[in-house]
């Protein structure tokens, strides 16, 4: 799964390690067994540093998994799934299910994390006063980096977990979860920003830390795409696939020949994707790029053989929600999907029209908000 390995479960949550984990625990055992280790404990043999450095590397990750375990069984409890946790780089992703959030439940899920850390950064302080001087080092360290993690988290920007915080009561107080992400978001926005300059003060310096530049603009571009996300992915919940499905369609039968399909006089339909029947039953869907590769191969061959049988498709019925509609077209790497009622075909819903849905909700979403924004200032 795109990079990821599947360590196990718990709590009934997948714990994935994703492949650039393995390249941090690394460099940072390496890091701090070459240089922070030698630094506050010197005089002592390789070895030594680099069974601390693997040490306190193995306990910051199951620190980040603890944050991240935190977010996840709060969410639990507010009966809100969580499907899996993701740990890569110096950070995590648990994947809860942001549907039935509520402010209250969105600022609950969102402030356990950080608590966490904090919880964990005065549990490894005060561990380090009563341990002798190797695991005194150790958790000093940890208690360190904890602090940190927790410190930077609460800060009041989207993506961050405080962005979620301030998110949540905003969408409390106005009742509007898009523009309370908007300024949410312009939070994470601003501090990218200030990250971004640090860095670049900082080679002024003769300081050249690039690490503040590149996690600025990381969550620049998700504080700004965050925004837009949540507004198309509101509307699309709102919204029903038979408002978007379209009647008029064109089905192949299954047992013509390949041959006899002329895209030329098919594109009036705009479709790439054919429901194939067989009678009046559909039987599945044909993509028009395998027909045409059957087409060049041999034109006696039937549609029927190029047909992807409707059990192996997902497809939707009126009453399912446009998001649905889209995640399975994504998933399955189509760009139509028959949508089916009382076992018959009633429509399909294409790609494209959502497509021209989200960029229409975006844009009239933006000016919204700039619009209020301005009888704000
Ligand atoms: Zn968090």
């Amino acid at each position: 799964m795109n990079g990821n390995v599947h360590i196990g479960k718990l709590f009934g949550i997948k714990i994935n390690l994703h492949y650039t984990w393995f390249l941090v625990f690394f460099l940072l055992a390496w890091a701090l067994s070459s240089g922070y280790f030698p630094e506050r404990l010197p005089g002592k043999e390789a070895y030594v540093y680099g069974i601390l450095g693997a040490l306190a590397s193995l306990l910051l990750f199951a620190s980040v998994l603890l944050h991240e375990l935190s977010h996840s069984l709060v969410a639990l409890k507010n009966k809100i799934k969580v499907s899996s946790i993701t740990l890569f780089f110096f950070g995590g992703v648990a994947q809860v299910n942001e549907d039935n959030f509520t402010p209250n439940k969105e600022l609950k899920v969102a402030i356990a994390g950080p608590i966490m850390s904090l919880f964990l950064g005065g549990l490894f302080f005060a561990l380090s006063k009563f341990s002798g001087v190797y695991i005194g080092a150790v958790f000093g360290y940890l208690a360190f980096v904890n602090l940190i993690l927790g410190g930077f988290n609460l800060v009041p920007g989207f993506p961050l977990d405080g962005g979620r915080v301030l998110r949540a009561i905003l969408w409390k107080k106005w009742g509007d979860i898009n523009r309370a992400t908007y300024v949410a978001a312009e939070g994470g926005k601003m501090f990218a920003i200030f990250l971004i300059i640090i860095g670049v003060l900082g080679i002024f310096f003769g300081r050249i830390d690039l690490w503040y530049i590149l996690l600025g603009l990381f969550l620049y571009s998700i504080a700004k795409n965050s925004y837009k996300q949540t507004v198309v992915s509101n509307i699309l919940k709102e919204s029903k696939v038979k408002e978007y499905m379209q009647t008029k369609y064109k089905a192949l039968d299954a047992s013509m020949p390949v041959s006899g399909f002329d895209f030329k006089k098919l594109m009036s339909y705009d479709q790439w994707v054919y429901p194939v029947l067989s009678g009046k039953k559909v039987i599945g869907v044909a993509l028009q790029q395998q027909i045409e590769k059957a087409k060049a191969a041999d034109g006696t061959r039937k549609i029927l053989e190029v047909t992807i049988p409707i059990h192996k498709i997902k497809s939707v019925s009126p009453e399912d929600t446009c998001i649905k509609a889209y995640e399975l077209m994504i998933m399955q790497r189509i760009e139509l999907l028959p949508v089916i009622a009382n076992g018959k075909v009633a429509g399909v819903i294409k790609a494209a029209t959502l497509n021209e849905l989200f960029s229409m909700a975006a844009v009239k979403a933006d000016a919204e908000n700039k619009a209020k924004r301005k009888i704000k200032q």
